[in-house]
């Protein structure tokens, strides 16, 4: 497993490629010190370049999609499957809200998703928006996600998401990240040795690159 603190940034649909790779240069740069992992997750287009560019500036940043298809290779005209991105990424993000809400998807589609992220190799960081999400088998890393949190700049408090944690370790031997407005200032208060290893950072303070260094050099 990755070490700790485990640093996820989640661009969602934003950015040009341009503006990614001028992202992932400063991010580098910035944060070559850091003890623990940053996991960067562009959208989709730029996995392969992103990759690329990451081998160029020897780069320390893990590559993550943000999502992967619930189908292997074939006729699934615009998704993509986890044999296909397996070169380029170490993780994907499955069963965030925004998929679950806005692409209808369901505990059996999310179950199938992360059997194909394993069978390829790739290591899904599942969100879970409550203790009482179903977490597939074989799933290692969850980020408790409640909606209410997301983008809203109301994060739920550290004891409470420290309460989830413990919980949802009940369940499983889970590395557990937490995700909801979490920002330079509240990132330490969600960190707990042995508990809470890591954050994933959504569009709000993860897609300007001072904002997510700053969370960075606070997590450390
Ligand atoms: C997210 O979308 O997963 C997220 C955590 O968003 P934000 O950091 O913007 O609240």
């Amino acid at each position: 497993m990755s070490k700790s603190p485990f640093v996820v940034a989640n661009h969602k649909a934003n950015k040009t490629w341009e503006e990614v790779r001028s992202w992932l240069v400063e991010i580098s740069n910035e944060t070559s010190a850091f003890p623990g992992t940053i996991v960067f997750c562009p959208s989709a287009p730029f996995l392969a370049s992103t990759y690329s560019e990451i081998k160029k500036i020897n780069s320390s940043l893990q590559l993550s999609a943000q999502d992967i298809s619930k189908f292997e290779q074939g006729a699934y005209t615009g998704e993509f499957a986890a044999t296909q991105i397996k070169d380029f990424c170490t993780y994907s993000i499955i069963g965030h809200s925004e998929r679950r809400a806005n692409f209808n998807e369901s505990e059996n589609t999310l179950s199938q998703k992360v059997k194909n992220a394993k069978t390829a190799g790739i290591e899904p960081i599942f969100c879970v928006q409550s203790v009482e999400n179903e977490i597939p088998t074989d799933v290692k890393i969850v980020a408790y996600e409640p909606v209410f949190a997301i983008g809203t700049g109301n994060p739920d408090t550290p004891a409470n998401v420290k309460d989830i944690a413990k919980k949802l370790k009940e369940k499983g031997e889970f590395m557990i990240l937490y995700g909801g407005s979490v920002d330079a200032q509240n990132v330490k208060s969600f960190l707990e040795p042995t508990l809470i290893d890591g954050v994933l950072i959504g569009a709000s303070n993860s897609l300007d690159p001072k904002k997510f260094i700053a969370i960075v050099q606070n997590a450390a």
